[in-house]
């Protein structure tokens, strides 16, 4: 019997809600996920077990029909279902993400209008800030909307974006002023709907790892929005929305950090005690027991740098600097652990037969998206230094 991790979360309610998320991704998502992730296969029924959930309301206010639950409790969920399966947590980043950003800064009519399609899902949510030349350089975007009567006009073209297919509406960041200086003051948020017209979806990157779900390019040629689709309905303000967005994203793929190399190392543990060599359990020697247990430190240190930079958020302070901390520990150490565990393995971790090559291949794009681990970095440096005034 494993640890109950679901002990780490504070409050009682959402510890059974991360329990229960656990029992169901033994039970429903363990046994199908290397099927569904070796085939890139969407994986319709796990979405529906979510949903039945209320997963992708779990942060939408009740008065919309969420569960408006804590982020600590969103953070548990994460690690569980990254546990299972790391797409898993990924389809849900983008939606909770812009749901958060509708629920904090959309005017009423957004809110009125998006957060109830939200919780079901009736449509799903993506975010688009990436282009082919401006990634961590995000106030680099060459995306344009021109304000045109009571329209916007927005041409551009973006690429890497998480369920970019399957998404029924996108928090697209644009530039209305690309002459602005600072650059951030000439960024704007929308809210863009999948039929918007000259808005097309284009190709599907095929990818190392993270499947399942789809990541795209996305071509917007002279496609028009109304005035009311700028989010919170001021232009200016969407580099500062986007970005206080990306603080819930970085706690989600965190928590997909942790979840992962939980699963790497609940395989790695049980199998050195199985394996001989040598005439005993490869447990039994020394070098593997060190192995195992800095695997189980690291995996620790970040499940409570995760939790702590959860509960931050639940607090209403703001967590950008807990937030990558958690975010730069727990996915460079999931890459370390993934590895880790196949060298427990041996030669068995190279055959696609068990998840280990699964959870190896999944490692990398944690430390890449929502910020690599060097962006993190500097995030981190920029807060602390305000700390030491000299
Ligand atoms: C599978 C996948 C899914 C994604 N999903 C989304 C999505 O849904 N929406 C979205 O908008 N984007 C998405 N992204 C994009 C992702 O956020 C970017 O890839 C990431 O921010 C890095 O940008 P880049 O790829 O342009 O790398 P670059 O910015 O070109 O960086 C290249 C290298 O330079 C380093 N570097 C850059 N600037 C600095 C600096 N100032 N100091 C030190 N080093 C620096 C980086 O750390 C990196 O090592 C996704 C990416 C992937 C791979």
């Amino acid at each position: 019997m494993a640890r109950d991790f679901a002990a780490d979360i504070n409050d009682p309610i959402a510890r059974e809600i991360v329990n229960n998320v656990g029992v169901w991704v033994d039970k429903e998502v363990k046994p199908v996920a290397s099927d569904f992730e070796h085939a890139d296969e969407f994986p319709e029924p796990l979405l529906k077990g979510m949903s039945d959930m209320g997963l992708f309301g779990i942060k939408i206010p009740e008065q919309y029909g969420g569960l408006d639950l804590s982020f600590e409790c969103y953070s548990g969920v994460c690690i569980e279902l990254a546990r299972g399966w790391m797409s898993l947590a990924g389809i849900i980043n983008t939606h909770v993400l812009v749901g958060y950003a509708i629920s904090e800064y959309g005017t009423d009519e957004q809110k009125n209008h998006y957060l109830p399609l939200l919780v079901e899902p009736a449509i799903r949510c993506a975010l688009t800030i990436t282009e082919p030349d401006a990634g961590s350089d995000a106030q680099a975007i060459k995306t344009t909307a021109r304000r045109d009567g009571d329209d916007y006009v927005i041409n551009g073209q973006k690429m890497w974006v998480t369920n970019g297919h399957r998404a029924g509406v996108y928090l697209l960041m644009a530039k209305t002023d690309p002459t602005a200086q600072p650059r951030h003051k000439g960024i704007t948020a929308f809210l863009v709907d999948h039929d918007t017209p000259g808005f097309t979806k284009g190709k599907k990157f095929d990818k190392l790892g993270y499947k399942g779900v789809e990541t795209t390019e996305l071509a917007f040629d002279d496609a028009r929005v109304p005035s009311t689709a700028v989010l919170g309905g001021e232009e200016g303000h969407g580099f500062q929305h986007i970005m206080s967005a990306l603080e819930v994203g970085r706690i989600n793929v965190a928590s997909r950090g942790v979840g992962l190399a939980q699963a790497a190392f609940d395989d790695a543990i049980r199998y050195a005690q199985k394996r001989e060599a040598f005439g005993v359990p490869i447990f039994q020697h020394q070098a593997q027991q060190i192995r195992l247990a800095e695997m189980a430190v690291k995996i620790r240190a970040g499940r409570l740098l995760t939790l702590d930079a959860a509960r931050k958020k639940d607090a209403g302070e703001r967590s950008d600097l807990d937030a990558g901390i958690a975010k730069l520990f727990a996915t460079e150490m999931a890459q370390e652990v993934a590895l880790d565990a196949m060298r427990i393995h041996g030669g068995v971790s190279y055959s696609k037969e068990l998840p280990l090559e699964r959870y190896y291949r999944d490692a990398p794009l944690m430390i890449i998206a929502e910020g690599t681990s060097d962006i993190q970095k500097i995030v981190i440096a920029r807060q602390l230094v305000k700390e030491y005034p000299i």
